[in-house]
């Protein structure tokens, strides 16, 4: 493999067998594939200085290691994606916790036995368990959404309470909109879970950190003797989507291609605002989400996360987030699941579905709320796709 900046004098992209246009998860999963599969030879193209796309980590000033898009904490319960991706780093053990700040309290997210004790009072949050253990079973994950339509009134009080002191104002600080004007799935990420298990991604099997780092993960995927990396190439100044005939998987957004001329898919960014303190440690694990105050979501300590060791300094993050707006440089972060998004989505889909060289995957490309492992995911099925047709 080689990574260079800028494309050589006189590249030809007719002598590879696939552009890819990104180097995060998405293009990275399917170069590796086609080229260790199939032998063929893959460019590709990431207008970023690096690869690696959201999942980009890197030493700061003070040489503590950060994720430059935001934490970034690996979780599956996909027995094939954690294989692939295992060829390519090994894992810490890092099991994430993240701890809500209730006004000014400190308690277990997803909300779970011990943080029903600690919001309630001893007596009355286990009484409450009970009745949730009585109503779902044991270890077990209820949607907010779902637990507020109870017609109970020893629910509903464990409802009404995490729905205002965990999910309304970081919701609002997050979407610009209350939990129940959003699409369910995205709060259904962080459940109630009746039980005791207190990490962030209860249950999930396989969890951790790559041991070297995602940058250092991505080396190791994109490092074939047929993988060319290009970084700073916008692959919109070399291609005209539907008159080129070289192959290409495309993990951008699609409006890009057609210069938003339908209109732009909608999106929140995130100011990201990182600062290093003369301290050993900031707070007592990984994320801290400020569910009920602040202007920020979150704030995030790195050394929590990845276990490194460095006396004396450490860095957080803290994370505000704000509408998208295409064409200023933001990054589009995520995606706003909303019907008349989907629908306007589909329409620029439908204009490259009868390219056959054109393969587009991923969180922009397909425009979803995918999570690591859904993304390498979707690679892997297209890359699958790919090869069964080349044979
Ligand atoms: P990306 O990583 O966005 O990669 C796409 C790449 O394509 C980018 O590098 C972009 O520069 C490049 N590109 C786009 N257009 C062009 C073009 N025209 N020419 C050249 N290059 C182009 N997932 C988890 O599993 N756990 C987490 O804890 C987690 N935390 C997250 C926190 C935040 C704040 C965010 C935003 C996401 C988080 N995710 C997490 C999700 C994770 O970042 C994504 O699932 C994953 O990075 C998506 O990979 P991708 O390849 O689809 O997209
Ligand atoms: N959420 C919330 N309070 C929390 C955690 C999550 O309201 O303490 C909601 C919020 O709407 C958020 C969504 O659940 O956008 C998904 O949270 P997650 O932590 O999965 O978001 P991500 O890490 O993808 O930003």
């Amino acid at each position: 493999m080689q990574i260079t900046s800028g494309l050589p004098e006189g590249f030809n992209a007719g002598a590879y067998d696939m552009i890819v246009v990104g180097a995060g998860y998405a293009g990275a999963v399917c170069a590796r594939r086609l080229a260790e599969t199939i032998g063929y030879r893959v460019a590709v193209l990431e207008r970023r200085s690096h690869i690696a796309g959201n999942a980009f980590d890197c030493t700061d000033e003070a040489g503590i290691l950060v994720h430059e898009y935001g934490p970034h904490i690996y979780h599956t319960f996909n027995e094939r994606v954690h294989n692939f991706l295992s060829r390519f780093t090994k894992w810490t053990d890092y099991q994430h916790k993240v701890l809500a700040n209730i006004n000014g309290t400190l308690m277990p997210v997803p909300f779970n036995h011990a943080s029903l004790k600690l919001a309630f009072g001893e007596e009355r949050g286990e009484e409450l368990y009970q009745k949730l253990v009585e109503t779902f079973g044991k270890d077990v994950k209820v949607p907010i959404m779902e637990l507020r339509k109870k017609n109970d009134p020893d629910l509903a009080e464990v409802a009404d309470y995490v729905y205002e002191n965990v999910f309304l104002h970081y919701t609002m600080k997050q979407w610009g909109q209350t939990p129940d004007q959003i699409d369910p799935s995205i709060t259904g990420r962080v459940p109630v879970f009746v039980g005791d298990d207190d990490r962030y991604f209860p249950q999930a099997p396989f969890q951790g950190m790559p041991q070297d780092g995602y940058t250092a993960l991505f080396e190791h995927m994109l490092d074939h003797d047929l993988i060319d990396v290009f970084c700073d190439v916008d692959a919109r100044d070399l291609f005209e989507i539907d008159q080129t005939t070289v192959k290409i998987v495309y993990t951008g957004p699609l409006d890009e291609l057609f210069n938003l001329d339908l209109g732009a898919l909608p999106y929140r960014t995130l100011d990201m605002k990182f600062e290093t303190l003369d301290m050993d440690q900031f707070q007592p694990v990984g994320t801290v989400n400020y569910t009920t105050s602040e202007d920020y979501t979150r704030i995030t300590e790195f050394k929590n996360m990845t276990g490194q060791v460095l006396p004396g300094k450490t860095t957080i993050m803290k994370e505000y987030s704000k509408a998208y707006t295409p064409g200023s440089g933001e990054t589009p972060y995520y995606a706003i699941l909303e019907p008349e998004n989907r629908e306007l989505y589909e329409r620029y889909l439908e204009r490259v579905q009868n390219l056959t060289n054109f393969h587009p995957v991923g969180r922009l490309a397909e425009y979803r709320y995918y999570d690591m492992d859904a993304v390498t995911n979707s690679a892997l099925d297209l890359s699958d796709e790919i090869i069964a047709c080349h044979a």
